[in-house]
């Protein structure tokens, strides 16, 4: 039986499973543990290592049955080259991530960005399988995107391609760390809901997700909102359908540029599309200048696991295509 390996490294969470040969997840299984962000450059890798190791431990697998790992980061990297060029989270600066992984493992390994591996993932194995022009976009902590353009993806000139999130809808709107203003993220993220909740609930707005909360700031989350907005409370319903107009207005524009044949959205906020989905339609369909079928949208069924999929693709591939050890170690 041969295998691989597939790593998703985040800010918060690091997620490893096996896959098989086949590419099918052994036994459903997914360990995670906390990313060690902010302890330095090595302690995030050793962290990772680690959670791999715990892999191979449950299986009882032996790197002689490993044919290569696959390995979703946050950007922006060389995903050629497998460097993350600037993770101030993980403390790495041009840190050689795919060398040092290969070094240690002696497997070959690919790097890509994790939201360009959530396209990879949906258009091969999910709900945009075989379709040719794709993007998955994440709303999470952040918001970002991944395109995929005749099946491949689609990295751009730095490997910059997809931040959708900075995409900037209001011209004199708030000011974003990332220098720029009333960039999308601002206003439909996981960090948004936290923000806006934050000040409604200074400024006394009555709900029940403030009630839920009970006066505790730090609870005041996308996942209260849910719960509130499963009760019924109209703060919480009037949110999620801002927030899935905002969201709709920025996919016009991805609708505008792209004509993609579909778009799948995955990240914590998009479990709850539910309450938004019809605000988010109605709001893209209004901006697009081409028409848009509800089924071009699509919410990712894969979820957590979407970049743990892509990274198994994107090795397998890789190590189908002839790209034997001995390429990929250089
Ligand atoms: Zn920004």
């Amino acid at each position: 039986m041969k295998y691989f390996l597939a790593l998703d490294l985040g800010g918060t969470k690091t997620s490893a499973a096996l896959f098989t040969q086949e590419g099918v997840m052994a036994e459903n299984y997914v360990y995670t543990v906390a990313s060690k962000t902010f302890h330095g450059e090595s302690a995030v890798y050793e962290n990772s290592k680690k959670a791999l190791e715990h892999i191979l431990d449950q299986f009882k697998v032996d790197m002689s049955e490993v044919l290569g790992m696959g390995v979703g980061c946050p950007g922006p990297l060389d995903a050629d080259r497998g460097i993350i060029l600037n993770a101030p989270l993980m403390g790495w600066k041009n840190f050689p991530l795919k060398d040092r992984l290969t070094q240690d493992f002696q497997i070959p390994v690919r790097v890509d960005n994790d939201c360009n591996l959530g396209a990879l993932a949906e258009q091969r194995q999910g709900c945009a399988m075989g379709l040719k022009n794709v993007i998955y976009v994440t709303v999470s902590t952040g918001v970002g995107a991944g395109i995929l353009i005749d099946g491949q993806i689609y990295h751009g000139k730095t490997g910059g391609a997809g931040e959708f999130g900075h995409l900037s809808i209001e011209e004199n709107g708030k000011l974003c760390p990332c220098g720029n203003r009333g960039c999308l993220e601002l206003y439909c993220s996981g960090t948004a809901i936290k923000d806006i909740l934050v000040q409604e609930s200074r400024k006394g707005t009555k709900g029940l997700v403030f009630d839920l909360a009970a006066g505790n700031e730090g609870k005041l989350d996308a996942k209260l909102l849910a719960e509130a907005a499963e009760q019924g409370d109209a703060f919480s319903l009037a949110l999620f359908e801002r927030i899935g107009e905002r969201l709709g207005y920025g996919l016009s524009n991805l609708f505008n540029l792209f004509d993609p044949d579909m778009v799948v959205i995955g990240g914590g906020v998009s479990k709850s599309h539910q309450f938004f989905e019809e605000a988010l339609l109605r709001a893209l369909k209004s901006r697009a200048i081409g028409y848009v079928q509800d089924g071009q949208i699509a919410y990712s069924s894969m979820c957590d696991k979407v970049v743990l999929y892509g990274a198994c693709s994107l090795i397998r591939e890789a190590v189908e295509k002839g790209e034997k050890s001995c390429h990929l170690l250089h």
